[in-house]
């Protein structure tokens, strides 16, 4: 099988209706950049910042942190990396900041809100990449994004730390895209001015999923209770894509479903065309997809829902077992 991957590894993962679908992957960690050329990764679509800050017992610096994405962009050689900010509350406490006690810390005083409330940290994250990439194109996106006001008030963030780098005379990004990641539904139900403005979403299924079904993704009593594949969240991922489409907005998924072969055959066949996974899974979702006609997989889908059923799972494993 390792095989069969390394010999697709360089090639696309077009499936046999002809669509392509760009394979990204998640990073966080220093030690994931050697995978990104030997994945066949075609960038990173997803990388965690919170890491830096967790290992530190003191708030990192501004050069520490620049010269850690400075090294991440370099080795992407020109493929899109997608820095997302820094996404922490009580559910990952760092030791240097005062602990609060929240009684649901996944719902709590985290990510893009306290990056909000408290903009010390979001800026200096902003400015450690603008001056990480020196010149190259940014991508940075916010993670827990729930209304289009949070989303304009991140960007205006953006906006500041370019004006002061600029005032500073330090090199600007040849170019910026500021993205959100849509993991509350809240997001999903965002004015159509949010989609038109927005450079790109990234769907965190992982999140996504436990506000949908208000199943906590941390416990195991109810953690594997709702499908992935459960009809109700595929129609609204699918609706979410075809937003992003009438708005002409650049989207993809990366959440871990999406470096699972079978739910990543689904995403692809509700619409979507870019998915973020953690580099091991990139050879077994590519080699499904490549085997695959999404046209077929998509009426296998629709007889489904018709027929009222819970999930999608089985009739797509019955789908699969006789390709
Ligand atoms: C997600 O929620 O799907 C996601 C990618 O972010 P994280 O897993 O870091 O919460
Ligand atoms: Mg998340």
């Amino acid at each position: 099988a390792l095989e069969r991957y390394a010999s697709i590894r360089d090639k696309p993962a077009v499936t046999r209706c002809g669509a392509t679908i760009k394979m990204m992957m998640n990073a966080g960690l220093m030690a994931d950049l050697p995978s990104l050329p030997s994945s066949g990764a075609e960038g990173v679509g997803l990388f965690r910042t919170e890491l830096q800050f967790l290992v530190r017992n003191q708030m990192p610096r501004r050069s520490e942190l620049s010269a850690i994405y400075a090294r991440v962009i370099d080795a992407a050689r020109g493929m899109p990396v997608v820095f997302r900010t820094l996404d922490i509350g009580s559910d990952k406490v760092l030791a240097y900041m005062k602990p609060n006690d929240e009684p649901n810390p996944a719902m709590g005083w985290r990510a893009i809100r306290v990056g909000l409330d408290k903009p010390g940290v979001l800026r200096m994250q902003l400015q450690a990449l603008m001056r990480a990439a020196n010149g190259r194109p940014l991508y940075v996106m916010f993670p827990f994004v729930a209304q289009y006001e949070e989303y304009t008030r991140a960007r205006a963030e953006v906006n500041k730390a370019l004006e002061r780098e600029r005032r500073l005379g330090h090199p600007l990004p040849s170019k910026i895209e500021v993205g959100a990641m849509l993991e509350t539904p809240s997001l999903g139900f965002a004015p159509r001015k949010f989609f038109e403005e927005v450079d790109f979403i990234s769907i965190g299924g992982n999140d996504l999923k436990q506000f949908f079904f208000a199943a906590d993704r941390e416990n195991e009593r109810v953690r594997r209770r709702y499908d992935t594949l459960n009809v109700s969240f595929l129609s609204f991922l699918e609706q979410i894509v075809e937003r992003c489409t009438d708005t002409n907005t650049p989207v993809s998924f990366c959440g871990e479903d999406a470096g699972r072969p079978v739910e990543a055959l689904c995403l692809a066949a509700i619409g979507l065309r870019s998915l973020s996974m953690r580099p091991a899974s990139i050879g077994p979702v590519k080699s499904l997809l490549r085997r695959s006609n999404l046209e077929d997989l998509r009426k296998v889908i629709a007889d489904t829902r018709h027929r009222g059923a819970m999930s999608v799972r089985p009739a797509v494993m019955d789908w699969l077992k006789e390709q």
